[in-house]
């Protein structure tokens, strides 16, 4: 079975590419140094530090990243680890006051009120933390939303051409229900239709 891959929109053959092949020429990596300055400390105090390092870079072109199969997974691991940090003070205050509590002899410190007190008091000093820890999980889940549904959208993405006369994408065939065949879409259009397949489209 032949298929036909000229452009649904000038007919012409000349300047159609994959759009995994256009993808990939729009993305690189280079590496470089990076200088960085910071604080750090020592027996006698803060001191200033300099150093260099070794970082590299991906670069996405406009195009590629109108064609780009998914959306940017964002990185939770560093936020989780902030969110813990951050509700460190308020395990502190829970620890000392039942600490204190269990050595004083003081009724005051089993009253109602005081008990009430220093619950809004805890929770006032882990609102930060909770809500950068409730930022993670809301990732996580997004994560994890783009990484199912990956393989699905994979399969629409991989079968589609993109003309560069036209700056359109188009699928030969239907790869999947819903999706035309020989139709002209605008990159973001056709990313719809991707993103779409992965059940991503509005994350
Ligand atoms: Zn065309």
């Amino acid at each position: 079975m032949d298929i036909d891959i000229s452009c649904p929109a000038c007919g012409r053959m000349d300047l159609i590419q994959s759009v995994p092949a256009v993808h990939s020429d729009g993305v690189s990596t280079s590496s470089g140094m990076d200088l960085y300055s910071g604080v750090g400390i020592a027996a006698n105090g803060l001191v200033p530090v300099f150093g260099s390092a070794t970082v590299e870079r991906t670069h996405t072109t406009a195009l590629a990243r109108s064609l780009a199969r998914e959306p940017n997974q964002r990185p939770v691991a560093r936020i989780t680890v902030l969110g813990l940090l951050l509700l460190l003070p308020a395990l502190l205050v829970v620890v000392m006051s039942i600490a204190s509590a269990a050595t004083s002899n003081n009724p005051e410190a089993t009253h109602v009120g005081f008990l009430a007190g220093a619950a809004l008091f805890v929770g006032g000093i882990a609102a930060p933390g909770l809500f950068v820890l409730g930022v993670a999980a809301l990732r996580g889940r997004r994560n994890g939303r783009i990484s199912r549904g990956r393989r699905n959208a994979h399969s629409v993405w991989q079968s589609a051409f993109y003309c560069h006369r036209c700056g359109s994408a188009f699928w030969p065939f239907s790869p999947a229900p819903g999706v035309p065949a020989r139709q002209a879409f605008a990159p973001q259009h056709f990313r719809w239709f991707v993103w779409n397949a992965g059940g991503y489209a509005n994350v």
